[in-house]
């Protein structure tokens, strides 16, 4: 149907599909066909949220102080809850008045910064591959996007010496995600130190992912970019309660750090929403305060999963690195396989659904990724569809030759 008077904005034409709506349509016809799918796609945790969290909530919710509009900055509580929280983890000191802002999920604040920031032309640097708001949001405000390509070969870290100076000098935002989505790559404090530099060297707004500031494991805690001197001058750091208090379907979320940044973000925000529910905000201070035995539950739950799936791999021929963190594997297609074609292959021959990595920018081409979201069981059959398929990772010679 072309009908003149309904044409989107050019913003939203300029969108390249999402490819997790296609993988929908996909998934849906293979179900009409009476597969089961095994669906290792979304990257939406399957655990329930912890009861003291759901407890909270039903208990705000009786309370009527609860059902008016809640304040546009979140409420003081919360906000105190979170900067709390942000001691506690990272000794980082932060003004819950200013430097922490409520968000209805992070992917919310993370496109609407965009929408806040960047004027149409403004050059924004972006991983790829880099989770789908990164570069959404930018391109929705009209922005054009450097992609910084990553690779395996450095670990798949930016390499800030490979950006052209001129590039540099235009960019105004630098978004980023380590642990990363969809790479499951880690970044040493080192990293984000030349981060920092490189942002103060050319006045670039720094703009910090780490959802998965708590899925680590075998010891590993994840830095803040918060951490880092200096970085609060120039930086925003966003957080959610989605993954790690599996909390995807809440819609909180949070950013904590430079308070003239969040103020611009919470200048949109006002005149776009009123934030979230006020029971919810109770719910989410107690999710934050949960006891950290509650963490290394979940952090378990993923790491077995996570041993138990390389392992398997392993045996059809893929080495895929151990994760230090994520719920994701990020594993190679066989080569000179493309994305899609090894992840249709898959859906088509095992009902195992997988994500193509181009989803994440054509940084990801070659690789799918593999969200951890069914226990063993499950994984064990989706294994099994795979070897029965004899769908299998093949080195190439040289890689052979390389490894000798
Ligand atoms: C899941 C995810 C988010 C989105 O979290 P919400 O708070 O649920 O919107 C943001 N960033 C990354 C990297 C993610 O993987």
């Amino acid at each position: 149907m072309n009908l003149p008077w309904i044409t989107p904005a050019d913003r939203l034409s300029a969108l390249p599909p999402y490819v997790f709506a296609r993988l929908d349509e996909l998934k849906a016809r293979a179900r009409e066909q009476g597969l089961d799918l095994i669906d290792l796609g979304m990257g939406n945790p399957d655990g329930p949220t912890p009861q003291p969290v759901v407890e909270a909530a039903m208990a705000a919710l009786q309370d009527p102080a609860n059902h008016g509009y809640p304040p546009f900055e979140g409420t003081a509580s919360f906000r105190k809850a979170i900067t709390d929280w942000y001691f506690r983890r990272y000794s980082v000191n932060l003004d819950p008045d200013g430097e922490a802002l409520p968000l209805l999920g992070s992917k919310e604040g993370l496109a609407h910064l965009a929408i806040a920031y960047v004027n149409p032309g403004d050059l924004v640097l972006v991983p790829s591959p880099a989770y789908p708001a990164h570069f959404r949001g930018p391109l929705i405000a009209g922005g054009k996007i450097h992609q910084l390509i990553l690779k395996p070969e450095n670990d798949w870290l930016i390499d800030f010496s490979a950006i052209p100076d001129a590039v540099a000098q235009q960019a105004k935002i630098l978004y980023f995600n380590y642990p990363s989505n969809p790479t499951a790559a880690t970044a040493p404090r080192e990293f984000f130190e030349e981060a920092v530099a490189f942002a103060r060297k050319y006045e670039i707004m720094l703009v910090h992912d780490l959802c998965y500031a708590e899925l680590a494991f075998d010891g590993y805690q994840p830095t803040s970019l918060l951490e880092i001197p200096g970085a609060k001058e120039i930086g925003v750091e966003f957080h959610t309660l989605s993954k790690t208090y599996n909390m995807a379907g809440w819609r909180v979320g949070f950013v904590v750090g430079n308070r003239h940044i969040i103020q611009g973000l919470r200048t949109l925000k006002t005149n776009l929403d009123y934030g979230i529910f006020a029971a919810l905000q109770t719910a989410a201070e107690t999710a934050l305060n949960l006891p950290d035995v509650y963490l290394h539950e979940v952090q378990a739950r993923y790491r077995t999963r996570r041993d138990f799936l390389i392992q398997g791999l392993a045996e059809l021929g893929w080495d895929v690195p151990k994760t230090k963190a994520t719920m994701y594997l990020w594993m190679p297609c066989p080569p000179g396989t493309s994305s899609t074609d090894f992840a249709l292959t898959v859906l088509q021959q095992t009902g195992v659904v997988v994500t193509p990595g181009n989803a994440f920018g054509q940084g990801g081409e070659g690789y799918v990724r593999i969200s951890l979201i069914a226990d063993c069981d499950r994984l064990q059959q989706a294994l099994q569809r795979l070897q029965q398929a004899n769908i299998r990772y093949q080195p190439v010679l040289s890689e052979v030759k390389s490894k000798k």
